[in-house]
């Protein structure tokens, strides 16, 4: 369903992405993992459309998203969860999950939200500000659900969260993934991204030289860190 070939960026006369190629297929999920400053962030925001100084192909389900801006990728079913999570703190979880307009093409009504995301149910009355970090993440993955992706994006979900909520936001995503779901996420933390993944892109200086299994990743942690 995505397919990235011959992606490059830029940063003013920086080159940071050197014709980086990956795919991710319906109900699949796929990382993105290397050494900081391999260029993850970057190919993650090239695909969203909020870095431009790009080249190469984009395509979501055989449409090119290369001229698009980002809201109109998010029509086509890209599903951005930011990295701040991007929670109005003063609105309920409920709110926060109905106010953003459904624009991508699979919406998830609320019952369905709320069948795989239990703990938001019981706190959709909280205000935004009264989550924990690990629900805010569940909160920003269900309000993009809830918009219509078909594919989430997520840049490091579980940065900053404890040992128990990263277990909880990787169940949560094999979930999603379960229905059908594709995900692409950039990852640090390797056992996270073996739980949660199928393939893992290696990037280093700006270009895939890996795809890795579950168990060829195990072996690179040393490397990597
Ligand atoms: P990290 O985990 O540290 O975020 P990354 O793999 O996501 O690493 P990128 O953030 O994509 O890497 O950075 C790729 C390269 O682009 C790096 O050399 C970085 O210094 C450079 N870079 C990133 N953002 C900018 C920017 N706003 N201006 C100039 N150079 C940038």
């Amino acid at each position: 369903m995505l397919r990235v070939q011959g992606l490059k960026a830029w940063y003013g006369e920086a080159q940071v992405l050197f014709g980086v190629d990956l795919e991710v297929k319906e109900g699949e999920a796929v990382t993105l993992v290397g050494r900081n400053g391999a260029g993850k962030t970057t190919t993650l925001k090239s695909i969203i459309g909020l870095h431009r100084s790009v080249q190469g192909q984009i395509q979501l389900n055989g449409h090119d998203l290369s001229p698009l801006p980002p809201h109109l990728r998010a029509r086509l079913g890209l599903g951005w969860v930011p990295e701040d999570r991007g929670i109005y703190a003063s609105l309920s979880v409920e709110e926060n999950l109905i106010l953003p307009p459904v624009v991508g093409p699979e919406p998830w009504s609320l019952e369905r939200i709320y069948s795989l995301f239990p703990r938001l149910k019981e706190r959709r009355r909280h205000p935004g500000s009264k989550l924990s970090g690990g629900e805010q993440q569940m909160l920003a993955i269900a309000r993009v659900l809830r918009m219509g992706a078909s594919i989430l994006l997520l840049d490091e979900p579980t940065e900053g969260l404890a040992p128990l909520l990263v277990q909880q936001i990787g169940t949560l995503l094999s979930e999603v993934k379960a229905h059908g779901i594709s995900v692409l996420l950039v990852e640090q933390n390797l056992r996270f991204a073996s739980q949660v993944a199928d393939r893992h892109y290696l990037l280093s200086q700006g270009q895939v030289v890996e795809v890795l299994d579950n168990s060829q990743i195990a072996l690179k942690e040393r490397e990597l860190l």
